[in-house]
């Protein structure tokens, strides 16, 4: 039986890397965070001050570009696959508000973009793979076999978000979670490069009111209808 590609694609926040990782797993498949990338190169950004006061250096982000290296490692103790930046672990740090405050700035860049859709295809070179993103079932990989979009209600998104960060020990307010979900939804809807768009031949799961498990299987069934 023939591998297939798994693109997912949607709004913030609305579950899409809790539900690409459970349907790899199902599948025996790699699991892709393409968020993960944007937001490594984003805190590569920070870290060297090219991003300030919401202000993004392109220039001086363009002429190191060549020198950022994205990876995932996987941690056999925790079984998750995490981010690397350069060699060093970025996952926890990733997460923060502060690049995703910043992320979307990042991700508007065409040669940031053109690094990261290179690096996704041949990850997926194999087949046999769930990514997640903003792009993937429209840029990155336009013929994959199944295609998911998924929504759901932009408080609902922001809730659960806003539970997520405060189990962690975030100390942020359930409307800057709202405001972060609302800008980078609008972001990256109205965005020139590869923006968010539901591809014509995706499936459209809105998960606000069904269950993390129904929402599995509904995906799970479509998933093993183009493998077989
Ligand atoms: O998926 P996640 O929310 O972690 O993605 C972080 C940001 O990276 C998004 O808000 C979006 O701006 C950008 N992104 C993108 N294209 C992708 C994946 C993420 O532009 N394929």
């Amino acid at each position: 039986m023939g591998k297939i590609i798994i693109a997912i694609d949607g709004y913030s926040s609305c579950g899409k890397s809790t539900m690409a990782k459970q349907m790899a797993k199902s599948l025996n498949y790699i699991y892709i965070d393409t968020g993960a990338m944007y937001r490594a190169v984003t805190l590569f950004a920070l870290r060297n001050g090219f991003l300030s006061k919401g202000e993004l250096n392109q220039s001086e982000l363009l002429d190191v570009l060549h020198t950022i290296d994205v990876a995932f490692k996987h941690n056999s103790t925790t079984n998750t696959s995490e981010t690397f930046l350069n060699g060093k672990n970025v996952e926890e740090e990733i997460r923060g508000l502060e690049v995703s405050s910043h992320v979307s700035k990042i991700a508007q860049v065409k040669e940031v973009r053109a690094k990261m859709v290179d690096l996704q295809r041949e990850m997926g070179k194999d087949r046999g793979l769930v990514m997640d993103g903003r792009d993937i079932g429209t840029v990155v990989f336009p013929n994959a076999e199944l295609k998911i979009f998924m929504t759901a209600d932009y408080k609902i998104r922001a809730q659960r978000r806003f539970d997520e960060l405060q189990a962690k020990g975030d100390t942020i307010t359930y409307e800057a979670v709202l405001d972060n979900i609302n800008s980078r939804d609008m972001d990256d809807t109205s965005r020139t490069e590869n923006p968010l768009i539901q591809a014509d031949d995706a499936i459209v799961i809105d998960n606000s009111n069904i269950t993390p498990e129904e929402q599995l299987q509904i995906a799970l069934n479509h998933a093993h209808n183009k493998i077989a």
